[in-house]
């Protein structure tokens, strides 16, 4: 498989440190609200990374930090006067509820920034040490220039950055000994969350977490490296810089950024106030839908959001999902015979198809090139399959296309929910057999409905239910 590698900036081969396995971090929300649909555009785009993967044989590693303490948390802690890991504990829940809701995977770990903080300053001792970092008045700052290679990820050159700042001082920088180096540690502040360390209270720098969680739960190097391209600098030159110089090694082998969400050619973010939170989205489309039009386009290009596009996103999908739901139809009324002629060669343009996808996820994860694949699968599908092929050719088809959906994490097979009146008529025929004696058929029905997840309790007044 071919990744643009930003380190680089080339699409280079990728070849994992370890054959078979992939370590793979994506820097994370900071969880003071809930997320808006640009910040879920790096969760969907390496997920689907992550699914292309697994699809190739590979044990991915994935690893992605909640940022549970910061100045935003803290701010929205105050304002509500209740304390910041009330806030954090609140929208790691409502994150991860979007996460689900958008069908990515729960990554194999989820490191909180307030569970590492012994391995934080253990990381910053060993850089105190190694003479990269230095402490004043109970911050420690990295010095930034006893990394040579600083800026080789976002090809600034220290030169440049120095001319930049001439003209712009930020109060209390007067303490560093250049204005390039950055906080590893802050001293507390009244009211704020603190940790006791070598340098007194306080608290870790922003990142610092990054470097210290993707050691712990990958390795010094990692496979892949991924976030949104405004993390290139100064957040993710910044890992560079202390992983490396606390490490010894390269960091990261590929550097993958996704490109912006916008609205009207501006970047999505909350402090434009130009942005949609997932959860009101999810009240105006299936949130699969949202998924769906995010990987219409190339990780690496902009993509703008505007309700035409979605309607016109949500118009493909259906096209799919009506295909999908006729082949399943033509699948249970269709009748298993020999193959003929016709269909061995339907099943090998299939196979094709599947390698054309294939080779579009390996260029980059061309996740655009790869759905008009599908979309010429479903086309071929709808105008040469019906009832009368044979069963095993429709239900392969079938299986091929739900494969390479799933990939991209869209779901074919969306089940119908159970409706309350149906619920009822099933209680009352459950009713009716026990007094007939025929448990048999009493038991059939609450298994039935336990699977659609309808739990039924037997009280004095009657049968009652609830959905778990
Ligand atoms: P933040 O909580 O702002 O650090 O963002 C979390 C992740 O979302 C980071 O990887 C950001 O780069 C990414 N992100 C934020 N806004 C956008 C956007 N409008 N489009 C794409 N990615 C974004
Ligand atoms: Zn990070």
């Amino acid at each position: 498989m071919k990744i643009y590698n930003t380190m680089t900036r080339t699409k280079e081969e990728f070849v994992p440190i370890n054959k078979g396995k992939v370590g793979i971090y994506v820097c994370g929300p900071t969880v003071y609200d809930y997320i808006h649909i640009g910040n879920a555009r790096p969760m969907i785009v390496f997920d689907t990374l992550r699914r292309y993967l697994l699809y190739k044989g590979y044990d991915v590693n994935y690893v992605s930090n909640f940022t549970d303490v910061d100045d935003k948390i803290i701010k929205r802690a105050i304002e509500e006067g209740v304390t910041s890991s009330e806030i954090s504990e609140r929208y790691i829940e409502e994150v991860k509820k979007d996460m689900q809701d958008l069908n990515v995977l729960e990554a194999t770990t989820h490191p909180k920034a307030t569970e590492e903080i012994q391995d934080m300053i253990d990381m910053i001792k060993t850089l105190i040490e190694k003479g990269h970092a230095y402490e004043v008045n109970g911050t420690v700052y990295f010095r930034t220039r006893s990394f040579p290679s600083y800026g080789k990820l976002s090809k600034k050159n220290i030169d440049d950055l120095e001319a930049g700042h001439r003209d712009i001082k930020v109060a209390g920088e007067d303490e560093k000994e250049d204005f390039l180096d950055f906080v590893l540690w802050k001293p507390k502040k009244e009211g704020e969350p603190s940790w006791s360390s070598p340098w007194g209270e306080g608290r870790p720098g922003w990142h610092l977490e990054c470097s210290v969680m993707s050691k712990k739960y990958i390795g010094d190097i990692i496979d892949i490296h991924a976030g949104g391209e405004d993390l290139i600098f100064p957040h993710h030159e910044n890992e560079i810089a202390q992983s490396e110089a606390a490490n010894d090694v390269e960091f990261a082998r590929f550097w993958m950024h996704n490109a912006f969400l916008k609205i009207d050619g501006e970047k999505m973010s909350k402090s434009l106030g130009n942005f949609f939170t997932i959860r009101d989205i999810g009240k105006k489309y299936p949130l699969q839908v949202i998924r769906f039009f995010m990987l219409s386009a190339h990780y690496r290009s902009p993509l703008n959001f505007s309700d035409t596009l979605v309607e016109s996103a949500k118009a493909s999908l259906e096209r799919i999902l009506n295909a999908m739901s006729r082949l399943e139809d033509a699948g249970k009324a269709a009748e298993e015979k020999e193959v003929t002629e016709e269909e061995k060669v339907l099943l090998s343009k299939m196979e094709d198809y599947a390698a054309k996808y294939e080779n579009a996820m390996e260029d980059d994860l061309n996740t655009a090139d790869a759905i008009s694949v599908i979309f010429e699968m479903v086309k071929l599908a709808n105008s040469s399959i019906s009832p009368a092929n044979t069963k095993s050719v429709i239900e392969e088809i079938y299986n091929r296309i739900e494969k390479l959906c799933d990939i991209l994490g869209i779901i074919t097979r969306v089940e119908a929910e159970i409706l309350d009146s149906e619920i009822e008529t099933l209680i009352e025929e459950r009713q009716a057999a026990r007094k007939a004696k025929n448990f048999a058929r009493a038991d059939e029905i609450r298994d039935l409905l336990a699977g659609q997840g309808i739990v039924l309790e037997d009280t004095r007044q009657g049968v009652k239910w609830k959905r778990v």
